[in-house]
Order: C-alpha cells, then structure tokens, then sequence
C-alpha cells in the first residue's frame, strides 16, 4: 500500500523531529511561570513565547518550528501537546 501525503514539512536532526507548523499548546492551570521554556526557546532562536500575568504564552507563533524544546523544559508537563498552527482558528492558548 502506498503511503498517504499527509501534507507537513517534517525534518529530522539532532535525533529530534520538526514539524514546521506546530506550536505548543500551554495548560494554563499546570503553568507555574518559571520561564524555562520561554528562556530556552528565546536562547534557541524562535522566540516564540513570553510570561504574561505570572503563565507562558505563545506570543509568537509564526516563528515556531515545531521541535518541541519548550515540552522537555516544562517541569509540571503544561506544554504537553504541538499542535497544528491555523492562523483563522487558533487554539485558546494563543
Ligand atoms: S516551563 Fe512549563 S511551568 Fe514553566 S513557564 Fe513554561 S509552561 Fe509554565
């Protein structure tokens, strides 16, 4: 059977996969505010988030590349989910 195009750009490197259009979902009642993820992923490059009123938010999610740094920096698994990008219905967390 054929495999079935699923349209996404994916990438494997550094034993990791990117999914270019995902962005993390962050559940606001487990955020503490530590700034882990928010320091990594500004120190990595995409900037994508930012702590606002003590919770991590997406404030970026254009510059994303899905590689889901931010999931393994988060001590209580608030951002547990990537999920898909969709500018005309994004989801709470942005
Ligand atoms: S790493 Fe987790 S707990 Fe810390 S600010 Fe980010 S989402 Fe919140």
């Amino acid at each position: 059977m054929a495999n079935k195009k699923i349209g996404v750009e994916v990438a494997e490197a550094f034993g990791r996969t990117f999914i270019k259009g995902n962005i993390p979902e962050i559940n606001e009642t487990r955020c503490l505010g530590c700034t882990n993820c928010a320091v990594l992923c500004t120190k990595f490059g995409p900037n994508v988030l930012e702590i606002q009123d003590g919770i991590a938010k997406v404030v970026r999610p254009e510059n994303c590349i899905g590689d889901g740094a931010c999931m393994l920096a988060c001590p209580t698994k608030a951002i547990f989910l990537m999920s898909k990008y969709d500018p005309a219905n994004p989801p709470s967390a942005v």
